[in-house]
């Protein structure tokens, strides 16, 4: 299995339990191979990277400044960010994207912070990790606007319907959709419809750690070793056995984010 999106760096969350090269070696005796690593802030580089220095191997890391991030200062910030993983090698840009979930007041900051965000992707050859939360519309007018050179992009804890599935794939028919613990949670049965409706290949695994934990593990600390609970839910609804599943997923990350077996 792959976790696409995890963020065992996070100091705080991780410290009680022996820091994130514990978390990655759990994970790593639970079946998970490989771990992606999403920035979110100037301040995130540090630990992420540091993390990343540590389990070169088992983890990859991607290059992004978080839409909740963006102020109206962002252009320095996401410079900044930039910088700091010059050199690093990194499999994606991300996460970036629009949420106006919490505070809409930077809207068009974040329209902007995006599409340079996608530029600089489209400039590196680099796949995209998309959040995108409340944001539908507007985020496909900035991928919109990538014209036909937009680069491969995956739709990062993709909780919604089949309806906007269906929308994401009219526009990007080579979307992926990360799907997380949310697909194991009683009140969301809209994105269980949409897995099934999408089928394996459209979908990788995500836990989106340290949030989300999965059922039965749910409202604890999630981290990537709990990985498992989502592919087994998965295969239950695309019809197919866990193994199956983990290889189909897994084959589905290592084609996105060019990571070689
Ligand atoms: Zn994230």
């Amino acid at each position: 299995m792959i976790d696409t999106h995890t963020h065992l760096y996070f100091i705080e969350e991780y410290a009680p339990d022996g820091g994130g090269c514990a978390a990655v070696d759990r994970a790593l005796a639970e079946g998970v191979e490989w771990m992606v690593l999403p920035n979110v802030s100037v301040e995130s580089c540090a630990p992420l990277l540091d993390l990343h220095h540590a389990r070169p191997d088992a983890t990859g890391v991607a290059v992004g400044f978080h839409p909740e991030d963006v102020d109206k200062d962002w252009r320095a910030k996401v410079r900044e960010v930039f910088d700091r993983f010059e050199g690093e090698k990194p499999v994606a840009v991300g996460e970036v994207g629009i949420d106006l979930y919490h505070d809409p007041t930077f809207r068009f900051q974040q329209m902007d912070a995006f599409g340079d965000q996608l530029d600089r992707a489209r400039a590196a050859s680099l796949p995209v990790i998309i959040h995108s939360r409340e944001a539908l519309e507007d985020t496909l007018t900035v991928t919109r606007n990538m014209g036909a050179d937009c680069p491969p992009l995956l739709f990062h804890s993709f909780t919604m319907g089949p309806a906007e599935a269906r929308r994401i794939l009219e526009q990007h028919p080579d979307a992926l959709f990360g799907i997380n613990g949310v697909v194991t949670f009683k009140n969301a049965p809209l994105v269980r419809e949409a897995v099934g409706e999408l089928g394996i290949d459209r979908v990788v695994l995500e836990t989106d750690a340290p949030y989300l934990a999965p059922v039965p593990l749910r409202g604890r600390r999630n981290e990537s070793a709990f990985l498992s609970h989502i592919n087994a839910k998965i295969a239950e609804l695309c019809g197919i056995s866990p193994e199956e599943a983990d290889l189909r997923t897994t084959a589905n990350a290592r084609r996105f984010f060019n990571h070689p077996v």
